[in-house]
């Protein structure tokens, strides 16, 4: 196989996943909501499925879909997109991001990634042929530098990826931060590919800023979201991009050849989802912020220190404070096979300066599910 792939380890999530599987242990590793969903978004899927919404739908998704994105975009942002030109349907974020950055790379193009970052950009970066530079974000805040930036912007700069909200730390950028890196876009004409599926999981009453709304930056971005995490649906894998035509355009090219389209019921149900009631929004980003908080809590009367998070499913944790001698993933695996519960090494996040000493929990699910992780970490410490 290609070596690209062939000496790859599998991801960290499936991996920490199985091993939860076998020792039985709670799995706050991989972020997946532990509860059905909206029951109304669920119920407009199921009625597109039974009324015949089963054959391949337009390669840039549903009308009604990409309509439902632009209405979204507009509700929310206050931005006005062209659906029928500036919407691309895909098989979840991560299909969305693999064509946003194999339709824009050329081999030799350098693209700016900030660390810790989630595990499949290097990947995709490298199979386009792309050269990373790397940001490594500072703990605590995870907060970087217009020194960081210049080291990494050049005159071979393509594009960078920016997450925000940000797994796995729950950074939320600030305005005068996507301000910065848009300074840096424009003076190096650099493009960007923004992961924002956490979107609607921002906490503290802070609002999410989308890159593409700050002046100058319109023509520039590409906005990926997922109804996987803005539904607590997962598993549908259904991601829409946003971006003017001339970039979409490249992106369409590759999404035609590797998914061409995704299923038209689910598309029909995440339509329904996105016109929802204020409230929905609101009150999903107010259960989660709940969950942070009693996994928070519970962690630090565990004995553990925990960082801020703003946003995500995810907190950290700083295993530091335990006197543990040995490193982040050992440090998991012990916590699997002796505690029962499960976490993800953060050093996974990182390709070029990790940091050893924190971990990361998943806090959407059920209130008994993660008060009896915190019952058997109590037990443990
Ligand atoms: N980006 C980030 C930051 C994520 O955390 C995830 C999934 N959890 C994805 C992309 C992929 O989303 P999807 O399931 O829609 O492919
Ligand atoms: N995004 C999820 C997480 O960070 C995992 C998705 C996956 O397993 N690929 O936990």
């Amino acid at each position: 196989g290609n070596p690209l792939f062939r000496d790859m380890p599998t991801t960290v999530f499936e991996v920490m996943s199985q091993l939860a599987l076998k020792h039985r242990a709670i799995n706050l590793g991989q972020g997946f909501p532990d509860d059905r969903g909206p029951a109304d978004v669920l119920r407009a899927a199921a009625d597109a499925l039974l009324d015949g919404y089963n054959q391949y739908p337009s390669m840039m998704g549903t009308p009604e879909l990409r309509q439902a994105v632009a209405a979204h975009a507009r509700r929310f942002y206050g931005l006005e997109v062209d659906w029928a030109r500036e919407v691309l349907v895909t098989s979840g974020a991560t299909e969305a991001l693999g064509a946003c950055l194999l339709g824009l790379i050329e081999p030799g193009d350098e693209v700016v990634l900030f660390e810790p970052m989630y595990d499949s950009y290097l990947p995709i970066v490298r199979l386009a042929g792309g050269i990373p530079r790397i940001v490594t974000l500072k703990a605590p805040d995870w907060s970087f530098t217009r020194e960081d930036l210049e080291r990494v912007f050049g005159p071979k700069t393509k594009a960078l990826v920016l997450n925000n909200p940000l797994n796995p730390v729950g950074k939320v950028y600030s305005r005068a931060e996507l301000e910065l890196i848009g300074e840096f876009m424009r003076r190096f004409d650099a493009y960007a590919v923004c992961d924002e599926v956490y979107e609607h999981l921002v906490f503290d009453g802070a609002r999410h800023i989308p890159l593409i709304t700050i002046p100058g930056l319109r023509d520039r971005c590409l906005r990926v979201g997922s109804a996987g995490k803005t539904f607590s649906l997962t598993g549908w894998k259904i991601g829409y991009v946003t971006g003017v035509p001339e970039l979409l355009q490249p992106v369409a090219k590759a999404h035609q050849f590797m998914t061409f389209t995704t299923a038209p019921n689910l598309q029909a149900g995440v339509a329904y989802g996105l016109a929802k009631e204020e409230a929905y929004f609101t009150g999903l980003a107010a259960s989660m912020q709940a969950k942070r908080d009693r996994l928070a809590a519970g962690l630090r009367e565990a004995g553990l220190s925990v960082l801020h998070s703003g946003g995500t499913y995810f907190l950290i944790a700083d295993i530091s404070s335990t006197g543990f001698d040995g490193d982040d993933v050992a440090f998991c695996l012990k916590l699997t096979e002796e505690a029962g519960v499960t976490a993800i090494p953060v050093s996974a996040f990182f390709a070029e300066s990790p940091v050893r000493n924190f971990i990361r929990f998943c806090f959407c699910k059920q209130d008994a599910l993660l008060d009896e992780a915190v019952a058997r970490l109590k037990r443990y410490f």
